[in-house]
């Protein structure tokens, strides 16, 4: 396929007028653009993780989404937005239908012949155009989480407020020690100051449990067992974290 059809294609993406808007069409521009997936097949799950990401990033549009999945998108996982990926494909074919993007049940692909550095320049500018139209707003979205860079003691307090938080809860849905689901915390395993910018680094505990932690009550073994400080009823030797968690962790107790 073309260059040119491309862009009328792009130039062709609508968003309703009303106050309740779907950008998730938009949003998957962005994620084709910023990771270069053209000509090579895509699974609707690395789309789906892009856009979740987004959603959970940006509550002040999420909250705007006519999907209830969207809105309440704490509350979802990210196969709960496989659907949504894939009715904003269908969406996408009816703004233009003959054109470079085609998907099956599962997959993605963007056919286009000779992509230089101008096809990302102007694409990127057609898709802020759409974005900005949409939501009144500049894109200024990245999924890395740049922000950790800035920080360099372990503050858990303010790590709870980062975008971290939404990170290691795709993971983990639940508190270490009593599988409790509600109010949850993220604390770093490590206890280290050189693996607090590691995401893989944290698990998820609840206001309790977070509590005892701050104050030092406990931590980790590096089998995921507790290792107890001071007793305290909401304590027991038998927490730890499971081996599904742990294996992506290491811990690495000062
Ligand atoms: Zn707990």
């Amino acid at each position: 396929m073309k260059k040119d059809v491309w862009i009328k294609e792009i130039m062709s993406l609508r968003v309703s007028n009303l106050s309740q808007k779907d950008i998730t069409k938009i949003l998957i521009l962005f994620y084709l653009i910023e990771y270069k997936k053209f000509n090579t097949i895509i699974n609707i799950k690395d789309i789906a993780k892009y856009i979740y990401e987004f959603y959970i990033d940006n509550p002040n549009i999420s909250k705007h989404n006519p999907n209830s999945v969207i809105r309440n998108i704490n509350k979802y996982n990210i196969e709960d937005v496989f659907q949504i990926v894939r009715i904003a494909l269908y969406d996408w074919k009816t703004d233009y239908s003959d054109g470079c993007l085609s998907f099956t049940e599962n997959e993605v692909f963007v056919e286009i012949d000779n992509i230089d550095d101008r096809f990302y320049a102007t694409s990127i500018l057609i898709a802020k155009m759409l974005y900005k139209k949409a939501t009144m707003d500049d894109f200024n979205y990245s999924p890395n989480l740049f922000e950790l860079n800035q920080i360099n003691s372990y503050n858990l307090d303010y790590l709870n407020n980062t975008r971290l938080k939404n990170r290691v809860l795709e993971d983990m849905d639940y508190c270490c020690c009593c599988d409790n689901t509600e109010k949850l915390f993220i604390v770093n395993i490590s206890d280290n100051n050189d693996m607090i910018n590691n995401p893989y680094n944290y698990v998820t505990v609840c206001y309790e449990h977070y509590k005892l932690f701050c104050e030092k009550y406990y931590r980790f073994e590096s089998n995921g067992q507790i290792k107890i400080f001071k007793e305290h009823p909401l304590l027991n030797s038998n927490m730890h974290i499971s081996q599904k968690i742990m294996k992506n962790r290491k811990i690495e107790v000062e």
